[in-house]
């Protein structure tokens, strides 16, 4: 029988919920039992896929091309089991599906209300994670913090399910801040005596508090009055303070005891968690042998969770080959408006996706330094897009070669919607047939990618076909494919049976890649990623001969 474990996040936000949980299951995979997660977001969007990244940073597509919430990533980072459209859900879905219900009839003329319809379907959502109880444990993340009024459905929902589910299968985990006040050299709980007053409120007694704090661990004495005070056993009162790198938290958890107090709540029989991945991980971190630079040219850097799975899979890259790895981010604008000369000292040059005329023409004029200077390239999507514009542009010589998600008069559309270039994807296609919505209407998800015999791509995948996830509604056009290959650059990967451009690579250069897919999204900590790892490989040869 699935067991269900809530975590509820209290008096601030960004404290690290999402880690916490992805962690929490880490140690418990790392028992030999089987977990999957749930993330609920209490905002009213639908999915996350038509929100700003600045605002909201990023949006993690699964194999199934769901647009998720980043807290999947994170997920995906510390299991190995992979998450799908069923793992993550917002208010918006929850309403949507309700009242479709709600006009097609199937309420037989009841009143529709919060209590019960729309915590039942949450429910529903909840327990559809492990259906035929597939998992031992299934981790439920609340998105916000205790006290927000979008928050209240869940929070019912999941104050139902102890009822329903039993307290043996149930546990509520409650991470909250401990601030430590330097003028009186104290860490207060007086804001974690609160929060769980706010839960307690509304029936949610939680059985462990994760507790965050600075740089020292929360004294006994301070953990025991938190726990007389918000009646939660003192073992399950758990300290959690900053640590270098959030790999190492499954490792922290896992010594302050929190993953042997759930197994114990549960009774469930399992053995101990054996982290030796995790030290690994951590240990690789600390002791790097070289240090390489690499330049990141895209434009959403004032909130970094914008490129969340991009960074940590540059980092992945670092721990597989003991590489420490110091990421400039470059605001392609200031490309525009000062040239090149920040891209010198590099020693590799990434674009990363991106949408939209800001900033693009600096992330051409990258894709040109990287090619003219020989420096290691690896375009993701638009960056594909960049490499293939610039190379048509300053190769070809077809001087206003463009994106049509740009200029849609270019005289050379090299980069395009394919029904603006072939009638015969429009059926599978939704973003270019009739639906005009922007909502889950790219080209999404895992798709195949054949590779050329004997290509840097081949070579650097050791494979012959690859799986890898989508996010974009333009590609490359086929039509100038053939002039752009007779002109030196590869097509070294393409989408079959549809015939569609997924990887290019300049053979003439050292490392140059660029790919059409996301494989930030398939990296972890501990398996890494061959594309990112030959990236890594590329900048530490050009470290060493420049
Ligand atoms: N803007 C481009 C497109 O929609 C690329 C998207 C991306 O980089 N994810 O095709």
């Amino acid at each position: 029988m699935t067991r269900y474990i809530f975590v509820t996040g209290g008096v601030v936000s960004s404290i690290g919920k999402g880690i916490v949980t992805a962690s929490l299951a880490a140690t418990l995979e790392a028992r030999d039992l089987k977990v999957s997660m749930v993330k609920m977001d209490p905002y009213i969007n639908v999915d996350p896929g038509t929100m700003n990244p600045i605002q909201h940073g990023e949006v993690f597509v699964t194999e199934d091309g769901a647009e998720t919430d980043l807290d999947l990533g994170h997920y995906e980072r510390f299991l190995r089991n992979r998450m799908s459209q069923k793992n993550n859900f917002t208010t918006g879905s929850v309403y949507e599906a309700v009242i479709r219900r709600e006009r097609r009839g199937d309420y037989l003329g009841s009143t529709i209300q919060v209590i019960p319809h729309i915590t039942d379907e949450i429910q529903c959502r909840i327990r559809a994670v492990s259906e035929n109880d597939t998992y031992d444990v299934v981790i439920v993340e609340i998105g916000g913090t205790v006290g927000d009024i979008e928050g209240q459905p869940f929070l019912e929902a999941i104050r139902q399910m102890r009822l329903l589910e039993g307290k043996e299968r149930t546990l509520y985990i409650h991470v909250t801040l401990v601030p430590f006040v330097n003028s009186s050299g104290e860490f207060k709980t007086k804001p974690t005596q609160h929060s769980v007053k706010e839960l307690r409120s509304i029936g949610l007694q939680p059985d462990v508090l994760v507790c965050r704090c600075e740089s020292q661990e929360i004294p006994e004495d301070a953990r025991k009055k938190i726990a007389l005070f918000t009646n939660v056993q003192e073992r399950a009162v758990v300290s959690l303070r900053d640590v270098e790198s959030i790999y190492e938290v499954p490792i922290v958890l896992n010594q302050q005891g929190l993953d042997q107090f759930v197994v114990e709540q549960f009774n469930l029989k399992c053995n101990s968690a054996d982290l030796g991945e995790w030290r690994a991980v951590v240990d690789a971190l600390r002791t790097p042998s070289s240090t390489v630079s690499i330049a990141m040219v895209g434009k959403y850097f004032e909130l970094l969770d914008s490129y969340k799975s991009l960074i940590e899979a540059l980092l992945h890259a670092g721990i597989r080959s003991k590489t420490q790895i110091d990421i400039n981010y470059i605001d392609a604008e200031e490309i525009e408006q000062h040239g090149t000369t920040m891209l010198h000292q590099q020693d590799a040059i990434l674009v990363p996706g991106g949408f939209g005329e800001r900033g693009f023409e600096g992330k051409i004029q990258a894709v040109q330094f990287a090619r003219e200077k020989n420096v290691p390239y690896l375009g993701i999507c638009y960056g594909l897009h960049a490499a293939v514009i610039e190379y048509a542009r300053n190769v070809l010589g077809w001087y206003d070669a463009h994106s049509t998600e740009i200029n849609p008069k270019t005289s050379y559309p090299v980069i395009g919607l394919i029904t603006e270039w072939s009638g015969k994807y429009k059926k599978t296609h939704d973003g270019n047939s009739n639906n005009k919505d922007l909502g889950g209407t790219m080209r999404l998800g895992s798709q195949p990618c054949y590779l050329t015999e004997g290509s840097l791509a081949q070579r650097t995948y050791q494979s012959d076909v690859i799986y890898e996830r989508h996010r974009h509604r333009y590609e490359v056009n086929n039509e100038f494919v053939h002039a752009i290959e007779n002109a030196g650059m590869r097509i070294c990967g393409k989408h079959q049976p549809d015939d569609l451009v997924e990887m290019i690579e300049i053979p003439s250069q050292d490392w140059f890649i660029a790919c059409q897919f996301h494989p930030e999204f398939t990296s972890s900590p501990r398996d890494g990623h061959p594309l990112f790892e030959g990236f890594i490989h590329a900048a530490n040869r050009y470290a060493e001969t420049n």
